[in-house]
């Protein structure tokens, strides 16, 4: 048993809670703790030291991207935000806090595993690779010493700032990155020119990736939000 993820959930509306400790107990696979308070979620994280974090925004002691950031202070577990439609501008502020991804309000219990399973299997990857010059994913393969990029054997001829943007992609796989993470990263600078920008090179870039309609799709678009590179 122990050997099974310790997922911590964050979240102070009781019922959500109860939803969500009953499905993941459902499944055998985790490990449970719990917090209703972001005071409590940061000692949690601290002594638990939980494989996953799920956090809900609105807490009743402090914001959620606050405990992100206290928590960002020592760690780098996986944080899953969990919050309302409404609150797109929140999402991207709790991403550019260090949030590996969200999950919105009302979702469905399948969703959820799904996302808990991409994320430990990302830490997987991570944890796996973590000296391996190539980035393998699919049919994709990226060589950072060499700056070569294949696709089923295939090079790639990407541009200079295509490269750099596959590269922010791939080093974070499994992350949902923001506009503002992105831009930040090619260009040193967040101007609304450079968001732009960004959705025209991510098209070419996307095309390049995925030549024909059927192959598969390696980034994933967040309306307003940001992009993902999925780990296929
Ligand atoms: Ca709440």
């Amino acid at each position: 048993m122990s050997d099974h993820p310790l997922i911590l959930v964050v979240e102070d509306d009781g019922a959500v809670q109860d939803l969500i400790v009953t499905a993941l107990e459902t499944t055998h696979s985790y490990r449970l703790c719990t917090a209703d308070t972001g005071t409590q979620a940061v000692i949690e994280a601290a002594t638990q030291r939980p494989a996953v974090m799920l956090l809900d925004l609105g807490l009743p002691d402090m914001d959620g991207v606050e405990v992100i950031s206290k928590v960002r202070a020592w760690s780098d577990m996986p944080i899953i935000v969990i919050s309302a439609r409404s609150q797109d501008d929140d999402k991207i502020e709790a991403l550019d806090t260090g949030a590996d991804d969200y999950l919105t309000k009302p979702f469905s219990v399948d969703e959820l595993l799904a996302r808990i399973r991409g994320t430990l299997r990302r830490l997987h990857y991570i944890k796996a690779s973590a000296q391996d010059p190539v980035f393998v994913n699919g049919d994709l393969t990226v060589d950072y010493n060499s700056g070569i990029v294949t696709l089923s054997g295939k090079e790639l001829h990407l541009t200079p700032l295509e490269y750099r943007l596959v590269c922010v992609l791939c080093r974070n796989v499994g992350r949902v990155l923001t506009h503002t993470y992105l831009t930040r990263e090619i260009w040193g600078s967040t101007l609304d020119s450079d968001i732009a920008s960004l959705r025209v090179f991510m098209a070419t870039l996307r095309k390049k990736l995925q030549p024909l309609p059927d192959s598969p799709q390696f980034i994933q678009t967040h309306v307003g939000i940001g992009y993902r590179m999925i780990k296929l």
